[in-house]
């Protein structure tokens, strides 16, 4: 029967698409449901990630680094230029296009896979059927002997600052200013409002971030969050922590919000434009029939187990939606785990290797524990530290800021966390990712040949460190 399929996966994010993909690789008849269209009613793949998330931000976060590097930066090279200006539309122009030929290359991907495409929104019924809602309002009903809901989330709004139209806005209006605005508000310090923040502030904002809590990435490395915190105040980013938004009202084109400080002082500030980027929520509207027997947690993600399984034999869960951060690779690897699952495989993932990254300049990104962690643990550890001053790699480059940091058990010498803030972060700690996936200790990596020069040698000598026998710098003493 035509409607009916091994797999049913709704949404296609990165979490349901790469799901449908590893199915139809694995022989499985697969069909993918997604309900986002553009004006022109043409499908458009690929999720938040691929169209208003991941790979729009980084199109402008890059656009923004070369304008301020060719600014503030070349004349250190000896590069004399009469100034340079920005091209708001033609910045978004080339974000656009990358976004299309992304989003067209998933569907691209799905035709070569022989994933079928069913246009229009999905929702689970009883005895794993789905019911397919298409854009003329035609339904239709399809059978599933496997069904996975990838339907990620949205973004939080909060009452203090309802969004408005072109001026308060979310983290998808935050991708289409047309131009820089003059004063920017972001409420919420975290990845998105940190990233979207630098963006504009390299283009010539005044930014202020308002952050509720009174730690500075409350999720990281302690010591890189403060060094962090240092690096971004030098590059003009203000940050104000403690404070807690309670109000705003729109006046003409500007808005003033209120919000308590760390005091509990009233403030007031005016922006021209204001970024809500408090966190996301896992997206469940029309999702689920009454009967449809999966059961949500108490914060409202789709209840799941270890592998992704829900309360219903047969229906799966994966990416935004459930349980665990939200990132684009942890709910790939997750649809990856359900599709082999499914398939009859013993697929498992390894929930404490996810990588974070914050992709400002310089970059944040961990994976491991942090110090924070290992030493609530009560487990006896070791540090080690290397700034990226003391690198010739990062001096050639102009980009010295930063450290990475290596955390190792202090009786076994395996490595339980890697930390870096500075060039090329990502990078590193996906290295340290590797590392930590074979159980690497700091040994190990320490007998390992790193290229010279490379920023990559930062992570070699921050192990070589951890006992005290880095090259590059003066070790601490050690008993
Ligand atoms: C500004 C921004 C920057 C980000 N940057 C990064 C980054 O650099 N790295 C990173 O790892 N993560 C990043 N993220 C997070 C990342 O985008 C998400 O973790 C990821 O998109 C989650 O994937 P998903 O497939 O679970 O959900 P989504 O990507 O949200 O996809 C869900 C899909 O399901 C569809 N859908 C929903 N309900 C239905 C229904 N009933 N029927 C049919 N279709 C439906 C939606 O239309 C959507 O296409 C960023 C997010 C934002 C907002």
């Amino acid at each position: 029967m035509a409607n009916q399929f091994d797999v049913v996966v709704i949404g296609a994010g990165p979490a349901g698409y790469v799901c449908a993909i590893r199915a139809a690789q694995l022989g499985l008849k697969t069909a993918c449901i997604e309900k986002w269209s553009d004006d022109k009613g043409k499908a458009k793949l690929g999720g938040t990630c691929l169209n208003v998330g991941c790979i729009p931000s980084k199109a402008l976060l890059d656009s923004s680094h070369k304008y301020i590097e060719a600014k503030e930066d070349f004349d250190k090279h000896g590069i004399k230029h009469s100034g340079v200006d920005i091209d708001v539309p033609a910045m978004l122009a080339r974000k656009d296009n990358i976004v299309n030929q992304l989003t067209t290359g998933v569907t691209g991907l799905f035709k070569a896979n022989g994933v079928t495409l069913l246009e229009g929104a999905g929702k689970v019924l009883s005895g794993k059927q789905v019911e397919l809602t298409r854009a003329d309002g035609s339904v239709e009903v399809v059978d599933a002997a496997n069904v996975v809901i990838a339907t990620g989330s949205r973004p939080i709004e909060i009452p203090p600052t309802p969004l408005t139209e072109g001026l308060i806005v979310d983290s998808t209006g935050a991708l289409e200013f047309q131009e820089v605005p003059k004063r920017l508000g972001v409420i919420g310090a975290g990845v998105i409002g940190l990233e979207l923040g630098s963006v504009w502030g390299r283009l010539g904002a005044e930014v202020v971030v308002l952050e509720a809590q009174d730690k500075f990435l409350a999720l990281a490395d302690q010591q890189i969050a403060k060094e962090t915190q240092k690096i971004f105040k030098k590059q003009g980013l203000d940050i104000r922590l403690g404070a807690r938004v309670t109000g705003s009202e729109v006046k003409g084109s500007e808005v003033e919000v209120t919000y308590q400080d760390a005091n509990g002082d009233e403030q007031k500030l005016t922006f021209d434009k204001l970024i809500v980027a408090v966190g996301r929520r896992p997206y469940t509207e029309n999702l689920l029939a009454t009967d449809s027997g999966v059961n949500l947690d108490e914060r409202g993600f789709i209840f799941v187990d270890d592998n992704c399984a829900t309360d219903v034999p047969g229906v799966y869960a994966v990416g935004d939606v459930v349980r665990g951060p939200m990132l684009a690779h942890k709910g790939s690897e997750e649809g990856i785990m359900v599709a082999e699952i499914i398939a009859g495989q013993k697929a498992q993932m390894n929930y404490d290797l996810i990588p974070s990254v914050i992709y400002t300049h310089p970059e944040v990104a961990w994976v491991g524990k942090t110090e924070e962690e290992v030493k609530a643990s009560g487990d006896e550890y070791k540090v080690g530290t290397f700034p990226f001053a003391a690198s010739g790699r990062a001096l050639a480059a102009n980009d010295t800021h930063g450290m990475v940091k290596v955390i190792a058990d202090k009786v076994t010498d395996r490595i339980l966390g890697v930390h870096v803030v500075g060039p090329s972060a990502a990078e590193l700690v996906q290295q340290g990712v590797i590392a930590m996936e074979f159980a690497a200790s700091t040994e190990d990596l320490a007998l390992t040949i790193f290229s010279h020069p490379t920023l990559s040698e930062a992570l070699h000598e921050a192990v070589l460190a951890v006992d005290g026998h880095a090259i590059h710098i003066a070790n601490r003493k050690r008993r």
